[in-house]
């Protein structure tokens, strides 16, 4: 028996204790750059798992990026773990869902599922193996979605914290997510918010989801006993606006040759997007990436690196290995533009009235990720244009479909989807299986040999017709 299938039959404590326990640990190291040595010997007290992750993490090139987005997830967990002493209820949340309304509220603390999820399957020792193993044991089918069943799982477990209420934000968006989420609250008779997205085109059917927002914002001031008041909100748009600010100097970052911005920034913007926007500790994450980012750019070293592909990841990427996942690909030279989670469009809030904030929040959740894609009215017409843009605004020449296990939507329309970006951009997709936050469905030397193999013969070939790498070599 391996060490892994040993700790995925142990459930003696909940994923979400754990992760926290161990960002605690993370939490005491100093908030200066942290040598190579001192790295070493942080890893030598580390359970393996965790070990490989945090090597990455704590990299010279992106440190001071990776210690904000630790900080800031140690925000997330703390806040939901003092939440109670503070007279304060915690809400869980879909990653879909914008958190900032939330953090409006005085008496309300967020967590995001996705979040825990993929805390967790990075940090700890077994990573989430251990919860899904559960899940299934209750007799759940292998189809849920392992993004939010893992960490659901470990709630059922009755190891685990408790929220005290779940904001139901994917109905009509992702049936699979709802439905879990649905599940945990009958089973743990928590109270559930629904946010119901319809797949009604724009006028109708955003008038629909308006009047809903409105409805749970009644019900999130019943929960929390208080009114939502305009000066909190004003708070947490005026430091939304800057979230969205340097979401969108990334978002140009991106367009230069090579791509000065690293791969595991695009775990760092989702996490911030589905936790912390608009609170510091989400503009610290920010702000260090764009500035790891210009410092890129402006590095000589740097900029002789040669791409030879610029790829997206379609829907999701691995998480299950992401850090070292992502190494590799730097070191192969390709460039990792990360998935299609950072697709939101934030927009700039106006900061005129209680109304006018709202209105944008409103039309933020509307657009948000998943929901714009999943819940639009043709899910394989919403999600093309999405990718097309990406595949346009940063020209890239790959796409990568990771084939996420669970979802079936997606499968669904993988097809039409890549068929109308091949059409429209002339950039070949290339299709993958495996499972985003679960190593056992597919290792990831499988998953590397294929993408090389896809780099090496597709995409290099395609270059080599158009001439397109030499012309980058002119243009330096
Ligand atoms: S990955 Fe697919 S199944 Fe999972 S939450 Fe997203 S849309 Fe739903």
């Amino acid at each position: 028996m391996t060490e892994n299938s040993k700790t995925s039959r142990t459930l003696d404590d909940g994923l979400f204790n754990r992760t926290y326990k161990m960002f605690q640990v993370l939490e005491r190291l100093p908030d200066r750059y942290i040598s190579e040595e001192e790295v070493k010997g942080l890893l030598g007290v580390l359970p393996p798992d965790s070990a490989t992750s945090l090597q990455s993490f704590f990299k010279p090139s992106i440190q001071q990026a990776s210690q904000a987005f630790i900080r800031m997830v140690m925000a997330v967990l703390k806040g939901t773990y003092e939440a109670r002493e503070k007279g304060k209820k915690v809400v869980l949340l879909p990653f879909n869902f914008p958190p900032e309304i939330i953090h409006a509220f005085e008496n309300l603390a967020p967590v995001t599922t996705e979040l825990l999820t993929t805390a967790g399957t990075v940090v700890l020792e077994g990573q989430g193996e251990r919860y899904w193993d559960y899940v299934l044991g209750l007799g759940l089918p292998d189809h849920i979605c392992s993004a939010n069943a893992i960490e659901l799982g470990s709630m059922l477990s009755g190891l685990d914290y408790q929220p005290d209420a779940i904001v139901s934000g994917c109905v009509g968006s992702c049936d699979v997510n709802a439905k879990s989420h649905e599940f945990v609250s009958l089973l743990l008779d928590l109270p559930q918010i629904p946010l119901e997205k319809p797949t009604m085109e724009f006028s109708q059917g955003f008038k629909y989801f308006k009047n809903n927002y409105y409805k749970m914002i009644r019900q999130l001031e019943e929960l929390a006993g208080e009114e939502l008041k305009e000066e909190n909100l004003r708070e947490l748009a005026v430091r939304a606006n800057r979230c969205s600010e340097l979401y969108n100097d990334l978002w140009e970052l991106k367009k230069n040759v090579p791509n000065p911005v690293p791969g595991i920034f695009s775990l760092f913007v989702c996490g911030t997007r589905f936790s912390m926007w608009g609170r510091e500790e989400g503009i610290r994450t920010l702000e260090q990436c764009v500035e790891v980012s210009r410092n890129n750019l402006e590095s000589a070293d740097y900029r002789s690196r040669e791409e030879v592909a610029r790829i997206v990841w379609t829907y999701l990427s691995y998480l299950y290995d992401t850090v070292n996942f992502y190494d590799w690909m730097e070191e192969k030279g390709i460039s990792n533009f990360g998935d299609a989670l950072q697709v939101a469009f934030p927009q700039t809030l106006d900061l005129t009235s209680k109304e006018t904030m709202l209105d944008g929040m409103i039309e933020m959740a509307w657009k948000n990720v998943m929901t714009r894609q999943m819940g639009a009215p043709s899910m394989a017409r919403g999600w093309a244009e999405d990718i097309i843009y990406m595949v346009k605004e940063w020209d890239l020449d790959g796409c990568v479909y990771c084939g996420h296990h669970s979802c079936k939507q997606t499968w669904s329309a993988f097809t039409v989807t890549r068929n109308e970006v091949l059409k429209r951009t002339g950039v070949p997709t290339l299709g993958l299986q495996g499972d985003t936050w679960i190593r056992s469905m597919t290792p990831i030397g499988v998953i590397q040999e294929e993408l090389e193999q896809f780099v090496n013969n597709v995409i290099a070939g395609k270059r080599k017709r158009s001439g397109r790498r030499s012309r980058r070599r002119a243009a330096r």
